[in-house]
C-alpha cells in the first residue's frame, strides 16, 4: 500500500494490486488468499477514491482442482463472487486476469454470470494471441471493462498466433472494436510504439476521449518517461503491482515464470541497462 501511494502521490499513476498466488495445493492456501483479498478491499477502499487501487486475481488461487491439471475449478466461482461482492459494497473495482488456454471458458462464463448478478465494479481480459478472441469479445457483457493483453502463455499454434508482430497488430484491432462497441479500453503492454499507435490513430478514428481508456504496464519495468509524457497528455496509467506474502512465495512465481518464459530473464537483464 506503501507503493501504491508514493505511485499516485509522487508520480500520478494509479495501481491494481495483485496477490502472487499460484500452485495451490492445501485448503489453508485457499483460505490464505481469500482473506488476502478480502483484506485488500478494505485496504483499498481506506484510500482516497481518487487514487484508489483497483485489485487482479486470478481464478486459480481458489481452487484445490485447477483446469489446467484437469480439475473442475471447484469453488474457484464462489470464492471471487465473495471478494467482488464485498468489493462492490466498498466501491473498489477487481478485474479478473486471464490464465491458460484451460481458464478462458470457465472465466468468461463467470464473468457473465457475475455480471448478470449486478457486478459492475469487475472487468476482464483478453488476449490476442487467442483465435477465439476476436469472437469472445462479442460476446462479453454489455460495457465491461476490459484489459487487452498479448497474453503471457506459451499456447500451442492451433489455437493461438504464436508471432508476436501478429499479437501487437490483433490488439489494435480488437481495442478498436471494443471501443466502438462501448467498453472501456485498458491496453496493457510495455511496447511504446505500440502504444502509440493505439493512442494515436485507433482512438482518433473511433473519436472518444480520455475517459474511455488507459494505460496499463507492469511496476518496475522502466518506462518512467514515456509514462510522465502521457499523464502529461491526461491520459491515465495504471502500474500492476504484485506481491507476496512472504518472499519464499516471491521466488516460486518468479522461478516458474522463467521457466515457462526463459526469454524474460534477457528482458529484465535488457532493462536494467537501456531505461526509457
Ligand atoms: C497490466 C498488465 C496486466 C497483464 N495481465 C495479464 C493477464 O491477465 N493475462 C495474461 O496472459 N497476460 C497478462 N499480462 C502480460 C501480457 O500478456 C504480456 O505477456 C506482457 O505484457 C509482455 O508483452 P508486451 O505486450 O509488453 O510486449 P513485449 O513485446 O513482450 O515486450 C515489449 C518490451 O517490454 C519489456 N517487457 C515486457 N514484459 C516485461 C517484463 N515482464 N519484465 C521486464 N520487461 C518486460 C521488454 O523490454 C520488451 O522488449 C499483463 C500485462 C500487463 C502490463
Amino acid at each position: 500500500m506503501a507503493a501504491v501511494a508514493s505511485l499516485h502521490s509522487e508520480r500520478g499513476l494509479l495501481s491494481t494490486l495483485d496477490l502472487l498466488a499460484e500452485d495451490i495445493h492445501e485448503p489453508q492456501q485457499v483460505r490464505r488468499n481469500l482473506q488476502a483479498y478480502m483484506d485488500m478491499v478494505d485496504a483499498a477502499a481506506a484510500v482516497d477514491k481518487a487514487g484508489r487501487p483497483t485489485l487482479s486475481l486470478k481464478p486459480s488461487s481458489y481452487t484445490l482442482s485447477p483446469l489446467h491439471e484437469g480439475g473442475d475449478a471447484a469453488g474457484s466461482q464462489q470464492a471471487m463472487w465473495q471478494i467482488i461482492e464485498k468489493a462492490m459494497a466498498h466501491d473498489v473495482d477487481v478485474s479478473v486476469d486471464m490464465e491458460s488456454r484451460h481458464w478462458t471458458d470457465f472465466t468468461l462464463a463467470a464473468l457473465q454470470r457475475f455480471h448478470s448478478d449486478g457486478a459492475r465494479n469487475v472487468g476482464c481480459v483478453l488476449q490476442t494471441r487467442l483465435y477465439r478472441t476476436e469472437q469472445d469479445l462479442l460476446a462479453l457483457p454489455e460495457g465491461i471493462r476490459v484489459r487487452l493483453v498479448i497474453g503471457i502463455y506459451q499456447e500451442p499454434s492451433d489455437v493461438a498466433l504464436t508471432e508476436k508482430a501478429e499479437m501487437k497488430a490483433r490488439m489494435l484491432t480488437c481495442a478498436e472494436t471494443l471501443l466502438r462497441r462501448g467498453h472501456y479500453v485498458e491496453f496493457a503492454t510495455h511496447d511504446v510504439h505500440c502504444v502509440r499507435q493505439f493512442l494515436e490513430e485507433v482512438v482518433p478514428r473511433v473519436g472518444v476521449g480520455p475517459d474511455r481508456y488507459e494505460v496499463q504496464m507492469l511496476y518496475g519495468v522502466p518506462r518512467d518517461r514515456f509514462l510522465v509524457d502521457l499523464l502529461r497528455q491526461g491520459i491515465k496509467c495504471r502500474l500492476y503491482v504484485p506481491f507476496a506474502l512472504g518472499w519464499d512465495l516471491a521466488i516460486e512465481y518468479l522461478r516458474r515464470r522463467l521457466d515457462e518464459y526463459p526469454a524474460m530473464m534477457w528482458l529484465v537483464t535488457k532493462n536494467m541497462f537501456f531505461r526509457r
